[in-house]
């Protein structure tokens, strides 16, 4: 890999199947050995409702802040390994249920738009599952593009969200 600097980069982690507390837990601790990285820390579990057509169990969410010379297509491809190595099979239904979501957030100040990579995330401006895990770990966070994080939160309500009194205990996170 060639050198970059190091970056500090959001992650939004989602699971709605299969013990989805055990599924963000594990991915937590997958995150903190990913090669070329530092995991900064992460917010409180949340439980949150599903969003799209389908019916489907609610969600456990999580944000993290990750410290990484993986550029940002390099930081996608270890996403997408990591969801694979956790049992993720792209179901028939889009939107549908899914033993684990992990979605680049921000990437330092990047914006970037193009085929198969976004950032910011489209939907982090309208997602309180999102917002309200971010806050807890960055409330004075700049959304390149957006603005104050603080502005956003007070315009997108926190309904249906519950942050969870569970920590990813040792059984998930012992090394
Ligand atoms: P999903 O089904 O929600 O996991 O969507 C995954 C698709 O979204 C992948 O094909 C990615 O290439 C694409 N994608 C676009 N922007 C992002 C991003 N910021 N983080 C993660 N996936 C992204």
């Amino acid at each position: 890999m060639s050198a970059r600097s190091a970056t500090v980069a959001y992650i939004g982690l989602g699971s709605n199947l299969n013990d989805p507390l055990r599924h963000v837990c594990l991915a937590l601790r997958a995150l903190r050995k990913l090669p070329h990285s530092t995991l900064l820390g992460h917010s409180s579990l949340y439980r949150s409702n599903p969003l799209g057509p389908v019916e489907q169990p609610d969600y456990i969410n999580a944000v993290a802040a990750l410290e990484t010379r993986l550029g940002p297509r390099q930081l996608l491809a270890s996403l997408q390994g990591l969801e694979q190595q956790q049992g993720r099979v792209r179901g028939p239904v889009r939107w549908g249920p899914r033993i684990l979501d992990l979605d680049i957030l921000l990437y330092g100040d990047l914006e970037l738009y193009e085929p198969g990579l976004i950032i910011p995330h489209p939907g982090l401006s309208q997602r309180n599952f999102v917002l309200y895990p971010l806050s807890e770990i960055r409330p004075d966070l700049v959304i390149p593009g957006h603005g104050p994080l603080s502005a956003l939160i007070d315009s997108v309500p926190a309904t249906g969200l519950i942050r969870l009194d569970h920590s990813c205990v040792s059984e998930h996170l012992a090394k």
